[in-house]
């Protein structure tokens, strides 16, 4: 799963590509993505000149069973957002 996701800020530099050691960031379509090859090992996140990367947030369910937050695919609860 991708740790980090370029967001809609990204100004399209190219640095982070450059940077990334895993070869997990290209080109996309209007700006620059982060593909499955990332390792999260947070290179990116700090040599982005706008701040555009980060973590990407999971959106979890509270399961009405019990108190553990479950992943789901389908959302049975309130949901919450974990990083
Ligand atoms: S977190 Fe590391 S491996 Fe993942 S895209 Fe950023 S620089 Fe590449
Ligand atoms: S370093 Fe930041 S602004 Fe530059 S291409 Fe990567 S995400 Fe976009």
């Amino acid at each position: 799963m991708d740790k980090y996701v370029i967001t809609a800020a990204c100004v399209e530099c190219g640095v982070c590509e450059n940077r990334c050691p895993s070869g997990a960031i290209t080109e996309g379509s209007n700006k620059y993505v982060i593909t499955s090859h990332c390792t999260g090992c947070g290179i990116c996140i700090n040599v982005c000149p706008v701040n555009a990367i980060v973590k990407k947030i999971r959106k979890m369910c509270v399961h009405p069973t019990g108190n553990s937050l479950k992943k789901r695919s389908v959302c049975c609860g309130p949901v919450v957002m974990t990083p």
